[in-house]
């Protein structure tokens, strides 16, 4: 891999694909919310964030802390999960649900509670 492209990774592709087959409709890494939702869901006043485990430090066997500039990673990563609350909380703030989805947890059931989880049944 000659580089890693933050946006439209696989994970957040197999979601949007999933939303929009089921007829969602949605925004992309909108700008205007704290974080840049992967996906904002207008109708529903939610926002989805889609997380890889390891810079976001998911608590799960995908996430291993480096051996190497310890330090560096360390700071890096514990400010990227504070930043992750801090945006949460402020799109809960002014009323949106926040929902995660964790690389790790993608499938089939998970995608379809998700639709429950948009639709708050
Ligand atoms: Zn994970």
């Amino acid at each position: 891999m000659s580089h890693i492209r933050s946006k439209d990774t696989k994970p957040e592709i197999i979601v949007r694909s999933f939303l929009h087959r089921k007829g969602f409709r949605f925004r992309k890494n909108d700008k205007r919310y704290p974080g840049k939702p992967d996906v904002v869901l207008p109708k529903y006043k939610t926002a989805i964030y889609i997380n890889g485990c390891f810079w976001h430090v998911h608590n799960c066997d995908n996430f291993v802390w480096p051996k190497s500039n310890t330090e560096y990673w360390t700071n890096k990563l514990i400010n990227n999960k504070k930043r992750d609350k801090k945006y949460h909380d402020q799109m809960r703030e002014k009323g949106w649900k926040v929902i995660v989805i964790w690389e790790c947890e993608i499938n089939e059931d998970r995608l379809q509670r998700l639709i429950s989880e948009i639709k708050g049944e």
